[in-house]
This record gives structure tokens, C-alpha cells and sequence, in this order.
């Protein structure tokens, strides 16, 4: 039997109706805030994310998909949505339209990892970006839209994190700092972290590994080092968030894990979910789009990891909705009233009300059995009798009680017993 590969998931009829309770929320809430979706390509050429993301980050340094297609392109499968974004909107110079951009994304994303509970090699997010407002009121209506969407997912136990990594003028002094902090300690950290060293000491902070995490715990905070300007930007998402409502703390130790970050970075965690414990990550990169060719353009967003979401909504006994059930099942007793019931459901269906009728030629028993399966809420029997009287014995699944109901007027019946 061929299996799946490793690191990806099935995801079976059980489940679908929680992924599209978690995708019409995320539109909801996006579209709340006036944000718009955007869809762009699954692979992009390499050189996107190399520029992007940036070469010191986990992701481009060993985490992706990279092939060479028929062409000899360098090609890679997509490992997270912002750089996509901002290509699609340099490239199709949305600059010129209505500012600032605003838009959201559902998107599958790739990365080679370890797979385990919450880190998968296929993963999908729910992401939002915001170009052009360099204020911190584009701070806090992101980091809002983030909060309103948990919420409305029902979610309680979520709690947001802000920290500001400063911009690239204070964050020279930083890396300074840091260098003089970690160089005695270096020989203790791992191999990734000596290399961080000497590229991107912060990204020293974001280090998944047990020691390191240790000796960076007491390494000098960004906010020690904030330049005047940087400092009144995190002060005014600090007192807007207040403004807001949206509670939050304070935690130096985020830094996230991609390199085209300055400023405000946040992160929403839940205990919920494990030892991966961030279900949404994201703040501001006002150099990013700069990197790849434009002029300045400031942009702040994030991403939410939908899988984790949903282990932390299984538990949190969080409300998914009801997967909706067929309304009515056509049972015809015999060949002639097989017939009928397949065109009442063609019927109904027109009316707008959902049914389903047999397609296997099964007994009575075996099709009240298959209704019962499917949860349909009613079964209409039609056999000899029901056909000469022109009306169908309409079961209510759950009470059992019954009724006779005219075939004429079985899609208003059925439509009437919704408010039931
Ligand atoms: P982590 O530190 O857990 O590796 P990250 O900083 O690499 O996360 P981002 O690139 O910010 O993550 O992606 C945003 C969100 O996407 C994460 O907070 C997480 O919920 C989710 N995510 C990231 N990588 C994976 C993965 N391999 N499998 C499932 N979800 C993921
Ligand atoms: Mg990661």
C-alpha cells in the first residue's frame, strides 16, 4: 500500500466541516476589518524566498522544498505566505490603488522539519498583511484583526505576546551587545547558534534547543537598546491595544523567526497546543519589500498555523459549528418507488432543501440504516401505497414520530421544520 508522505495529513469528511468553520471565520473577521483575500501561486522562483525571508533564517537555511523543474529554474514550494504577497504586489503595482493594501490569505505552506504534534512538513495558515501605514495604528489593527479571530473562534486561553526587536539603526548597538554577552558562552551553544553568531545574533533568542535557550534567558533585552523613535512607535501600539481592549504582555524574548521583521513582533501562544505552543506570529517589516526591488514600502501582518488552532480548539472544547446534515432521505420501497424517490430528490434539491436517495439498490433496512449513518434529519418512505396516494410517510430521525405529507408539499414541509 502506498502511504502518505511523511509530515502531511489527510484530512477526511469527519474533519472538513472544522477546517470550514475555521476558514469562514478567518474570511468573517478579515473582511470585518476590510481586509480582501488574496491567491497566489504554490511555488515561487527560489530567489523570492532567499531575498525575502532571508538567508539566516530556519526556514530558508533548511526548511524548504527547493527542485529544479524541466526548465533548470530553481523552484520552491511556498514556505509561508508573506513574501508571495508582496511580490504579487510589487509585480502587479497595486501600490497605485487604494492605500493602504490591505488582505488576507488561507493557504497550504511547506517545510522540511522533524514532524511531530503541531509541526508538520505540509501545515496550512490563515495570514493577513497590511502595506504602506508606517504608524503604529497599523500595529494595532493588525495585532486586533489576530485577536478578533481567535476570539471568534471561541477561544479563551489564548495569550498575546509583544516585544519590539527596534529598527536596523538601534539594532546595531543591539547585535553588539548580544555579540559581547554570548561570545564567552558560544563554545556551550549549538551549531546553529554559532553560525547565528556571526550572521544574525538575535536570531539566537528564537533557538529551540535546551541549552541555548538557558544562556540566552539572561541576554540583554532590545528594549534596553530602543532608539527614541522606535520607542515611541512600541508605546503608541502598547496605549492603542489598551484603547482596544486586547490584552497582552510584554516578552523580550521574542524575536521571531524570520529575518524581515523591525519593530513590533508578537505572538499569540496557547499551553493548549503542546510543546508548539505559538498558534499565530507576526509583526512589522518595513525593509521587506525594499528587498525585493521596490522603494520603501512599510507592511506589518501575520500567520496563524491552522492545525494548532484546531488542537487547541479540541482542547478547549471549543464550538466548531454542526457539520450540516442531509435534510431528507428519499426511501423507496420497491423498484416503481425507487423511481419516485429520485425524482422527488431531484425535486427538492431544486428547492433548495438537501436530499439524498438510494443509489445501491439496498432493502428497507439496509437504507433506514445508511440514513441513520448520514444523520439525515428525515426520511420520506414511498412505497405501493404512498405512490397511489400521492403523499410520502415522513419520519422525523430523532423523535421517530411521522406523518403523511403530500409529495407536492414535501419541500415546503421540510423547509417549515427548520426552525424545529
Ligand atoms: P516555530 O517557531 O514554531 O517553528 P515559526 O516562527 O517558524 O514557528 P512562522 O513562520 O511565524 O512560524 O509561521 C506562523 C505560524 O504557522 C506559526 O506560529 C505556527 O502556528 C504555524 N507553523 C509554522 N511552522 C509550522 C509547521 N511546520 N507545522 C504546522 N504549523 C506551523
Ligand atoms: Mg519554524
Amino acid at each position: 500500500m502506498i502511504v502518505r508522505p511523511k509530515g502531511t495529513k489527510d484530512m477526511l469528511p469527519e474533519e472538513a466541516y472544522k477546517w470550514q468553520f475555521l476558514e469562514r471565520i478567518a474570511a468573517e473577521t478579515a473582511s470585518g476589518f476590510g481586509f480582501r483575500e488574496i491567491r497566489t501561486p504554490v511555488f515561487e522562483h527560489t530567489e523570492l524566498f532567499a531575498r525575502g525571508v532571508g538567508d539566516t533564517s530556519d526556514i530558508v537555511n533548511k526548511e524548504m522544498y527547493t527542485f529544479l523543474d524541466k526548465g533548470n529554474r530553481s523552484i520552491t514550494l511556498r514556505p509561508e505566505g508573506t513574501a508571495g504577497v508582496a511580490r504579487a504586489f510589487l509585480e502587479n503595482g497595486l501600490a497605485g490603488g487604494a492605500m493602504p493594501f490591505k488582505v488576507y490569505y488561507l493557504i497550504s505552506a511547506f517545510r522540511y522539519e522533524r514532524p511531530q504534534a503541531g509541526r508538520l512538513r505540509e501545515f496550512h495558515q490563515f495570514g493577513a498583511e497590511l502595506y504602506g501605514a508606517e504608524g503604529a495604528y497599523a500595529d494595532a489593527e493588525a495585532i486586533s484583526l489576530a485577536d478578533a479571530f481567535l476570539k471568534n473562534l471561541g477561544l479563551k486561553k489564548v495569550a498575546l505576546r509583544i516585544n519590539s526587536i527596534g529598527c536596523p539603526h538601534c539594532r546595531a548597538k543591539y547585535h553588539e551587545a548580544l555579540k559581547a554577552y554570548f561570545a564567552p558562552r558560544l563554545d556551550e551553544m549549538c551549531a546553529d547558534c554559532k553560525t547565528r553568531f556571526d550572521k544574525n545574533p538575535m536570531r539566537m533568542l528564537d533557538c529551540k534547543e535546551e541549552n541555548c535557550k538557558k544562556i540566552a534567558s539572561d541576554a540583554p533585552r532590545m528594549l534596553d537598546y530602543l532608539c527614541d523613535d522606535c520607542r515611541a512607535h512600541f508605546d503608541q501600539v502598547k496605549n492603542l491595544l489598551d484603547l482596544a481592549s486586547v490584552p497582552y504582555t510584554v516578552d523580550p524574548s521574542i524575536v521571531r523567526g524570520l529575518d524581515y521583521y523591525s519593530r513590533t513582533v508578537f505572538e499569540f501562544v496557547s499551553d493548549a497546543a503542546g510543546a508548539q505552543g505559538t498558534v499565530l506570529g507576526g509583526g512589522r517589516y518595513d525593509t521587506l519589500l525594499s528587498q525585493l526591488g521596490s522603494k520603501e514600502v512599510p507592511a506589518v501582518g501575520f500567520a496563524a498555523g491552522m492545525e494548532r488552532l484546531l488542537m487547541v480548539m479540541n482542547a478547549e472544547n471549543a464550538p466548531f459549528g454542526k457539520e450540516i446534515a442531509t435534510e431528507c432521505y428519499l426511501l423507496g420501497m420497491d423498484e416503481k418507488s425507487r423511481e419516485k424517490a429520485f425524482l422527488l430528490a431531484t425535486e427538492l434539491r431544486r428547492a433548495g432543501v438537501s436530499a439524498e436517495t438510494d443509489l445501491m439498490e439496498r432493502s428497507v433496512k439496509a437504507q433506514f440504516k445508511y440514513a441513520d449513518k448520514i444523520g439525515a434529519h428525515c426520511v420520506a418512505v414511498i412505497g405501493e401505497s404512498e405512490l397511489s396516494e400521492g403523499a410520502a410517510e415522513v419520519k422525523d430521525m430523532k423523535t421517530s414520530a411521522s406523518e403523511k405529507v403530500n409529495f407536492k408539499e414535501l419541500a415546503q414541509y421540510l423547509i417549515g421544520r427548520r426552525s424545529l
